[in-house]
């Protein structure tokens, strides 16, 4: 097996164990903001929950369902998110962006970007790129205030 083999497996785990068991999946009581997204080409659909204390994300939670894609990266977007201000968490979005969109001809994807990195073999099937990106885009709507519901589309 090459080493870039066992990269893409060892990521296809990490997807699969956040799908199977998604951290931070549950009901926030009293959040300080929270959004709705909905990505119709696949039908995810999540509700993201932020408390926000001192300009910094204390705790994120979502619920809601999805495809594997969507579901995992809602749930590794929780666990990276907490501790981080709300520019942090926006620069942040920011690269995972310009990770999953690359160009898949490129040798590398842009790095440095801890558990992210497990979805940056999504740049190469384009329709997935709403799956992974739906929990941030919603994310951010509840750190802007918009209350209206995200959608991909
Ligand atoms: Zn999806």
């Amino acid at each position: 097996m090459s080493e870039d083999t066992k990269k893409r497996t060892l990521y296809e785990q990490v997807i699969l164990d956040h799908n199977k068991n998604p951290r931070n999946c549950r009901l926030m009581p009293n959040p300080s903001c929270t959004s709705e997204g909905f990505n119709p080409l696949c039908g995810d659909q999540f509700t993201v929950f932020l408390k926000i204390e001192d300009d910094k994300i204390v705790d994120v939670s979502f619920q809601g369902c999805g495809c594997a894609i969507s579901k995992s990266s809602a749930s590794i977007m929780t666990t990276v998110l907490k501790g981080k201000t709300k520019a942090e968490a926006e620069a942040l979005f920011a690269r995972f962006h310009d990770m999953v969109t690359s160009d898949p001809g490129e040798t590398d994807p842009p790095g440095d970007l801890g558990k992210l990195e497990v979805f940056c073999g999504v740049r190469e099937y384009p329709v997935r790129v709403k799956c992974a990106t739906l929990a941030w885009h919603t994310m951010l709507a509840a750190l802007e205030g918009k209350n209206n519901p995200v959608s991909t589309e």
